[in-house]
């Protein structure tokens, strides 16, 4: 029995994690005809503004993306990045149980506890608990790699991130996803690094080659009930 998904929930630190963990799913999702929402905990830089390079406002930038992608709903909260770990995980938590709330979603996708990211992994474990069995509308919660973050998983100590379903794509959900990834500009790096646009191409050539298609994103199932 397969199971139809309606409304998509995707839980995020950072505006960029969605286009390059599930960009081409989204797209695909989005012209199936499936309501999704984004909700991304911070709206900026730390990083960048602790080397001095001045903090910049993502939320224009997660709009635009959002829009190319399909995404009809965008929350943006204020979190500082890189500092969820001084927010307490049950203010997290509750987050994305609103959401739950309002949004009633019948999926949820969030970044893996393997990654390096303190960040995505307090996220992760935020949208886990919003999306437990009960009384929620979800009914299944996958986590997706994020280039960078997932590569360099063997130093956050955790499990790596093994994937056990993966979406395949058309070249049109790919070009989608890349045009998203250029709305974060700067985010975008230069080849040979793994956040640039080929190396983004080149893991969805790859996981595409794991189940002999021609592009795919894979994700951690976490839960599915049918
Ligand atoms: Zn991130």
């Amino acid at each position: 029995m397969h199971r139809t998904m309606r409304r998509l929930l995707i839980a995020v630190a950072h505006g960029d994690d969605e286009t390059l963990g599930a960009g081409g799913t989204i797209a695909k999702l989005a012209d199936d005809g499936v309501r999704i929402s984004l909700c991304v905990l911070t709206d900026d830089d730390g990083s960048r503004s602790e080397n001095g390079l001045g903090a910049t406002p993502r939320s224009s930038a997660i709009e635009a993306a959002a829009k190319i992608l399909g995404i009809e709903r965008v929350r943006i909260h204020s979190y500082g990045d890189n500092r969820l770990d001084t927010v307490g995980q049950l203010e997290l938590n509750r987050v994305f149980e609103r959401e739950v709330r309002e949004f009633e979603p019948d999926t949820v996708f969030t970044t893996s506890v393997s990654d390096l990211s303190l960040d995505h992994q307090i996220v992760s474990r935020a949208a886990r608990v919003a999306g437990r069995p009960g009384r929620g509308s979800v009914r299944e919660v996958r986590c997706f790699e994020v280039r960078s973050a997932t590569d360099c998983g063997e130093a956050s100590g955790m499990p790596a991130f093994r994937p056990n379903c993966w979406q395949p794509l058309d070249a049109s959900h790919l070009e989608r996803k890349l045009e998203a990834l250029r709305a974060y500009g700067s985010e975008v790096e230069s080849w040979p690094s793994s956040r640039s646009e080929r190396g983004v191409r080149a893991l969805a050539e790859y996981r595409g080659s794991q189940v002999c298609r021609e592009y795919a994103e894979a994700f951690e199932l976490l839960r599915s009930v049918l």
